[in-house]
């Protein structure tokens, strides 16, 4: 017999074989006529999937309401546009067509390239496949058989995947409905019917396994939901995401730029950008000095020797630039030494290695072209004698190793004893070296170390993406290093800070993940009753302070517990921010000590934190969140002065420098234009306060106030403008232009960066 665990607890008996369908009815008919699909364990499988094995497994039935059903309800979607398709364009191909986080896709080749003015028939089909509402039915052949079905079926893709991927097993999967069938894993849907509401969104290409050398194919993407409404908030989304495409506001309103000449990924801050990051920063720093943090500065770059003893180096390589060596030669023999040892790669490292050897400018055609990797690292073997060779290096452990492992080990023990650096990944290691500087005592700590700190990470070009996936950054960084006393008040005074900042800034719409170690995992480093103890000290600063929060097993990183912060801005998409982690594990690495009460050497825990994450990502949220209207206190240009004709120019001068030497970032616009034309411009700048003077304001001594939230204000005195203005600045107010968007932040979906 099998024992079923329900969600609530419960437990059920049956008999192997039992469909989860079944289950369903047992329970209730309205549970039955909900259910989608089932989770087995960990597992998402079909209704009419037989239940197999003994012993007791976790056992839950997905209806619409769990957001895991979505995935199968997409992916069902895909097989159905698959469907039409192939009604609509006899001798379709079909690649994959897997499910995505807000739709699906699937990778077709037509022999008249389907265009998005197919779309309207394209749907009309799938709405009368969705109306039909068949079952989706699956059915096993051995994988010989399946060969030949796909086959006959003409699916060549299928029939290479088949042999490329799927030889070792036994049978393999199909999923029929009516006249198509579809070599798939699954799970699905019942029927077509449950599909309530689904839109096609776009057309890109893409290449047949994502290899550029193959045969590039369309991709059709689509989305799919339970019902319209969802579907209509999402699109509505989309569209709000569009107008606040950070990207594109970065550009308009001359926050930001990348140069390829600089590079890409790396941030170039305009003046405007720069000013607004300036304002958070000193914000920061002024709530850091409260808090009894102080500040450091350190270097961009660290000796490879620092990093070797962090394990940032060469663990954690391929997220960084590559080193740089005094030696010449040692750069193409580091990355040989990479290659060699990394043994077989995943596609994306593979992709990741390529893109290194063209910026290094090797030779690569023979190296791209070799099919196995054993003839791969035969490529760098050869590479690697050439190099030592041309340079005349006496490597004879290099020479008698046989097998990659081994020349990777000699090459990385000449390697050793080269000078090098690395452009930091992180700013921990230089932070520890100022915790020990000077011999530390229990009356010392907390150390509190603060620091903006750039760091450079390698992020492959296909994932850039304007300021929110860059490849240097700068953190709101801090590491405290703390008694295991302290660990609770610290953490609860960073929790805080971040949620007092994060208010500052209108985003109240939060929630925080817990991570912890996973259970069955014996990776991480620390004593156990500490970790044990951390762990419940995390949780009670979360619970205690009444926040919404999950608690996750396995989510911890190998060094200790830490606490993440998701926000949700005002069009409902999630963005996760910065970091609270406790670290057992370089405070061990680099032997941190303090003297303690007791006159003893004892070891610190460390808190790494950063808040915002970065600058710059954090800012490519804020442009998004503001839709690029920052609040008073955070705008680039406060309040511009337009006089309505050269002659007023002089008080609009006199206007602007009171305004000046007030603190306000303040300019004028004195161009011999229409006042229409002036205003309409400085609102597409997004500039909170317009300042009009004509000849009733110069008499009278005032300004025409027009609020971009608010409109016209009428005349004010400037003494009592600079008192409004002054207020709503100190106050950090927030008050944004209402739209369309109100009421949207129940919006589930869930958008990534
Ligand atoms: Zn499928
Ligand atoms: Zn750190």
């Amino acid at each position: 017999m099998l024992t079923l665990k329900l969600p609530d607890g419960s437990k059920r008996q049956v008999a192997p074989g039992t469909m989860p369908r079944q289950v369903a009815e047992s329970i209730g008919k309205r549970l039955a006529q909900a259910a989608v699909a089932a989770k087995v364990n960990d597992e998402i499988v079909d209704l009419d999937r037989e239940l197999t094995g003994d012993g007791e497994v976790s056992f839950q039935i997905l209806t619409d309401k769990d957001p895991e059903a979505l995935g199968v309800l997409r992916h069902s979607t895909a097989h159905i546009m698959a469907r039409a398709v192939l009604r609509l364009f006899p001798g379709v191909q079909l690649a994959f067509g897997p499910a995505l986080e807000n739709g699906y896709y699937y990778d077709i080749d037509s022999p008249t390239p389907i265009r998005e003015e197919d779309f309207p028939r394209i749907e009309e089909e799938m709405r009368k496949i969705v109306k039909d509402a068949e079952p989706f039915e699956r059915f096993e052949r051995s994988t010989a058989e399946a060969r030949g079905l796909v086959a006959d079926l003409g699916q060549g893709y299928k029939v290479e995947h088949i042999d490329d991927d799927l030889k070792q097993y036994p049978s393999l999967s199909f999923y029929r409905q009516g006249e198509f069938i579809d070599l798939c894993r699954g799970p699905h849907i019942p029927n077509a019917g449950k599909v309530g509401a689904f839109k096609l969104l776009s057309i890109a290409g893409a290449y047949w396994k994502n290899d550029q050398k193959r045969k590039q194919l369309q991709r059709l993407y689509g989305t799919a939901f339970f019902n319209q409404k969802d579907l209509d908030a999402y699109l509505h989304q989309v569209e709000e995401a569009k107008k606040r495409d950070h990207r594109v506001l970065g550009k308009q309103l001359k926050l930001f730029t990348i140069s390829n000449q600089v590079g890409s990924g790396l941030i170039l801050w305009m003046p405007k950008g720069a000013t607004v990051r300036g304002i958070l920063e000193n914000f920061i720093r002024d709530e850091l000095l409260k808090r009894g943090y102080q500040p450091v500065y350190t270097p961009h770059i660290g000796r490879l020797e620092l990093y070797r003893t962090s394990g940032h180096f060469p663990y954690y390589r391929d997220a960084q630039f590559p080193p740089m060596y005094f030696n010449y030669v040692a750069g193409g023999l580091d990355l040989a030494q990479y290659r060699l040892a990394a043994g077989e790669l995943d596609a994306k490292k593979e992709q990741q290695f390529q893109e290194w050897l063209d910026l290094a400018g090797w030779d690569t055609t023979r190296y791209k072209n070799a099919k196995t990797t054993e003839e791969k690292l035969e490529r760098v073997h050869q590479f690697a004698l050439h190099l030592l060779e041309a340079l005349d290096i006496k490597l004879p452990a290099y020479h008698a190793a046989k097998t990659s492992q081994e020349r990777a080990e000699a090459l990385r023990h000449w390697l050793d004893q080269q000078e090098g650096y690395l452009l930091k990944p992180m700013n921990c290691p230089h932070h520890i070296q100022i915790y020990k500087a000077e011999p530390r005592s229990y009356r010392d700590l907390p150390v509190r170390l603060a620091e903006f700190g750039t760091v450079y990470r390698f992020e492959q070009t296909g994932e850039l993406s304007g300021m929110t996936r860059v490849r240097g950054f700068t953190q709101d960084d801090a590491h405290l290093f703390v008694t295991p006393e302290q660990i609770e008040a610290e953490i609860g005074s960073n929790i805080d800070l971040v949620l007092f900042v994060l208010s500052s800034l209108g985003l109240n719409d939060y929630r925080v993940r817990v991570g912890l170690r996973h259970p069955a995992n014996d990776k991480y480093v620390g004593d156990a009753a500490d970790w044990d103890k951390a762990e419940k000290t995390l949780l009670d600063v979360v619970k205690s302070r009444g926040m919404n929060y999950s608690a996750e097993p396995g989510e911890a990183a190998f060094y200790g517990p830490k606490i993440d912060f998701v926000v949700r801005d005002c069009i409902g998409r999630e963005w996760q921010l910065g970091t609270v982690q406790l670290d057992y594990n370089l405070p061990k690495r680099f032997e941190l000590e303090y003297t303690g009460r007791d006159n003893a050497q004892h070891r610190p825990v460390m808190i790494h934190r950063a808040p915002f994450g970065s600058m710059e990502r954090f800012m490519g949220i804020l442009i998004e969140h503001f839709a690029g209207a920052f609040p008073l206190w955070l705008a680039p240009e406060q309040a511009r002065v337009m006089p309505v004709s050269e002659k007023f120019s002089d008080y609009g001068h006199k206007v602007e420098a009171e305004l000046r030497s007030h603190g306000f970032r303040v300019t004028g616009d004195y161009r011999p234009e229409k006042i229409g034309y002036k205003i309409r411009e400085a609102q597409l700048e997004k500039i909170p306060y317009m300042l009009v003077v004509g000849e009733k304001e110069q008499t009278a001594g005032t300004v025409a106030v027009r609020d971009r939230v608010d409109g016209d204000l009428g005349a004010l005195g400037v003494a009592e403008l600079i008192h409004r203005l002054t207020a709503e600045a100190n106050e950090r107010r927030i008050r944004q232009v209402s739209t369309a968007t109100a009421g949207f932040a129940e919006g589930k979906a869930k958008y990534e960066s």
